[in-house]
């Protein structure tokens, strides 16, 4: 696994700056609908000796009822738990302020390495006014000037001493994407909060609240995760038809990025055609989905309740017999733990290859048992397969003449290699050539 450098700090500090200065690039921030702006708020930096994950803590809503104060505790206490090493980023020009104490008291009590950085540092009269930082009580200080670059090689080679050297292990771990999506007041915002642990977004009873999408970066044993919110498509307002649209073709971009489709559902109203529509586009991509029923504690029920819903939710999305099925509740919390466990077993199955040895016992036995169809008056004859690819999970089968090949033998083959294999939440493909 990649280590984890976090950027902490007070709004205007200078974050993005020293995070694009470090990153080697600017962020691409796309606009996707205007006002709207996705702030990627982590990269992955590889031009130094050691490979890192940088992130960028910001995400300070303004109108938010939190004071910045909290929102800072919160942003460090979440770089606390997550980094492997942690930027405290001040205000030079500003000098230092009574939320940077309480933050940089609240870093030392903590075991994770910090480095403290004065910002905006451009010159020698700069340099000299920092050194009223260091009433902070902290060792080392050193000073950058991120938007002139001065400072950061000297910034660059304490990074690298104090990040863990992880280079030993050769296989980078890759962050799983997971695409929260669904129909507006599904429970999006609200669950999203549950699986990160506090209230990083602010959900409000009353549609048309303003929010963006955020993208979040968060840890799960040991794994890192990033949580693509499409929550935020609101504005003030009520939420039109036009914005049920909007929230569509965001939920298409999110699920385009994800490895993991939450595919939210309301258990009050059940699923609806959009749900399926989006559902399918999924599917289509080749993205693994768990089908999520929220609000479940809003339901009456009975001891037959549970299993009259898991058939009315697989009778609507039939076409992926696949996907796990979790009924949770994101108001009171239950069952929202098992959503990132579940997301761990997907995910794997996702990424998952096997032998071409193993496969090929499955292919013989499996033709053994269910001779391939007889085309233009000859039986077809299949060769052996291989896995090209994952995400999903994709297989070629090599066959004397692949046109032959009807749907449900493909089926049949398709079933075969899930059942032994024990492939879950993953779709799998199938791909016939003609052995030349
Ligand atoms: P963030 O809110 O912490 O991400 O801060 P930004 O990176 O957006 O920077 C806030 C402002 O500080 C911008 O106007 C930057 O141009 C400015 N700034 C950032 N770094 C420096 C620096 O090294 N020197 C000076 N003079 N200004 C800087
Ligand atoms: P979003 O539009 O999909 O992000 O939905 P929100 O998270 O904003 O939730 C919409 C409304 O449904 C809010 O009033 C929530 O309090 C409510 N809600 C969310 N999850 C649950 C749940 O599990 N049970 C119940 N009863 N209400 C919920």
């Amino acid at each position: 696994m990649m280590p984890l450098v976090a950027i902490v700090g007070r709004p205007n500090v200078g974050k993005s700056t020293l995070f694009n200065r470090i990153f080697g690039h600017r962020r691409a921030i796309v606009e996707d609908v205007p006002g709207v702006t996705r702030d990627r708020n982590y990269a992955e930096v590889t031009r130094y000796e050691k490979p890192f994950t940088l992130v960028d803590t910001g995400g300070f809503e303004p109108d938010s009822k939190e004071s910045l104060l909290q929102q800072m505790r919160q942003q460090s206490q979440l770089a606390i738990e997550e980094a492997d090493l942690i930027i405290f980023l001040m205000d030079g020009r500003e000098g230092l302020t009574p939320s940077d104490m309480e933050v940089a008291e609240l870093l030392r009590r903590q075991p994770k390495p910090v480095l403290y950085v004065v910002n905006k540092v451009d010159g020698e009269k700069q340099e000299e006014a920092s050194l009223e930082f260091y009433s902070l009580g902290v060792e080392e200080l050193l000073t950058v000037s991120a938007e002139h670059g001065r400072g950061i090689s000297t910034l660059m080679e304490a990074v690298l001493e104090l990040l863990p050297s992880g280079s030993g292990r050769a296989e980078v771990d890759e962050v799983t994407r997971i695409a929260v999506i669904g129909r507006p007041n599904v429970g999006k915002s609200s669950l999203v909060n549950r699986l990160l642990g506090f209230e990083r977004v602010v959900a409000n009873p009353q549609s048309g609240t303003t929010r963006d999408s955020i993208d979040t970066l968060f840890v799960y044993n040991r794994k890192p995760y990033l949580l693509i919110d499409t929550a935020g498509i609101r504005r003030k307002g009520r939420v039109s038809q036009k914005l049920e649209k909007f929230s569509v073709v965001h939920a298409l971009k999110a699920i385009d990025r994800a490895d993991v489709v939450l595919m939210v559902i309301d258990a009050v109203e059940g699923v609806t055609e959009q749900d399926l529509n989006v559902a399918g586009y999924a599917h289509e991509k080749g993205r693994a989905v768990i089908l999520v029923v929220n609000k479940w504690d809003a339901i009456e029920k009975d001891n037959q309740t549970l299993g009259r819903y898991v058939e009315e939710v697989r009778m609507g999305f039939k076409f992926m017999s696949y996907a796990p099925i979790q009924f949770v509740s994101a108001l009171t919390g239950q069952r929202v733990a098992r959503i990132m466990d579940e997301v761990c077993k997907v995910s794997e199955q996702f990424s998952r290859r096997v032998s071409t040895s193993e496969l090929n016992k499955v292919l013989e036995a499996a033709v053994a048992a269910h001779q391939p169809p007889i085309f233009r008056g000859k039986r077809l004859k299949i060769f052996y397969m291989t896995q090209v690819s994952t995400k999903p999970p994709s297989f070629i089968v090599f066959v004397s003449k692949s046109q032959g090949i009807h749907f449900s033998y493909e089926r049949y083959l398709l079933n075969k290699i899930r059942e032994h294999f024990g492939f879950e939440g993953t779709p799998i493909r199938l791909f016939f050539r003609d052995n030349k």
